[in-house]
């Protein structure tokens, strides 16, 4: 009850056990959140949503809500999906890998699909949109093989979506840049495409061989916008 931690002097607050320092930050969150409380009164306590004027859910309001909040999150990865140069079908799919909505065994469990839950690429673990794209060892190889060669040093995030936001090239020239932001692109397109070919098809590529063709669909990208004579990326051909 609120009337129990509210005094005239303001919050009076118990906690049943002692707060770890990770937490001194939240609580100070907390205090300041509830700082504007005008006090206590003598209606009875009813239970508010902080999202409507009126204090009242409903599902159509929450609902609204949701879809505000998604659409500024991939609002930083606009401009990085579907201003680049890479083919349309490429947008498309890279589009539905930071929605999380390409038919992972993680999707198809969801929609009650019985299927073994494994990564088909290394077999190790549970095939989620982020292990498949980010953290898999086979798809992390592909994304060494770019970083390594720039010398890029660079933690993997957790998301796909955030990984698009935080994939910037300092430096370089503008012809660099333009290659540099396909590289995402051509990433999860070849990981896709090799894993449909594994799953449905039973082929078995090396991973030199998907290196390979992940390089190729991205010098063909770059060759459609005249983009041909990056030295970069035609050295990084040739160290393959
Ligand atoms: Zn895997």
């Amino acid at each position: 009850m609120i009337s129990d931690c509210w005094t005239v002097q303001g919050w009076n607050l118990y906690f049943r056990r002692l707060l770890n320092d990770w937490e001194i930050e939240r609580v100070a969150k907390l205090l300041e959140e509830v700082g504007d409380f005008a006090g206590t009164n003598t209606d009875n306590d009813v239970v508010r949503w902080s999202h409507s004027k009126n204090g009242i859910f409903t599902v159509g309001r929450a609902y609204k809500k949701e879809c505000n909040s998604q659409s500024s999150r991939y609002q930083s990865s606009w401009k990085n999906i579907w201003r680049t140069a890479a083919p349309t079908k490429v947008i498309c799919c890279t589009w539905l890998v930071i929605r999380k909505a390409c038919l992972t065994h993680e999707v198809l469990r969801k929609k009650r699909k019985i299927i073994l839950p494994w990564c088909s690429l290394c077999g190790k673990t549970r095939e989620t949109n982020s292990h498949l794209f980010l953290h898999c060892t086979f798809t992390a190889e592909i994304w060494s093989m770019f970083l390594n060669y720039l010398e890029v040093k660079w933690t993997m995030p957790e998301h796909t979506t955030d990984l698009l936001s935080c994939w910037i090239r300092r430096g370089g020239s503008k012809r660099q840049k333009t290659w540099w932001n396909l590289i995402p692109h051509c990433i999860w397109w070849t990981v896709w495409k090799k894993r449909n070919s594994r799953n449905f098809e039973d082929i078995s590529n090396s991973i030199h061989k998907v290196k390979w063709n992940c390089i190729v669909s991205l010098y063909f990208w770059c060759k459609e916008i005249g983009l041909e004579d990056s030295d970069q990326l035609l050295e990084l051909l040739g160290s393959l």
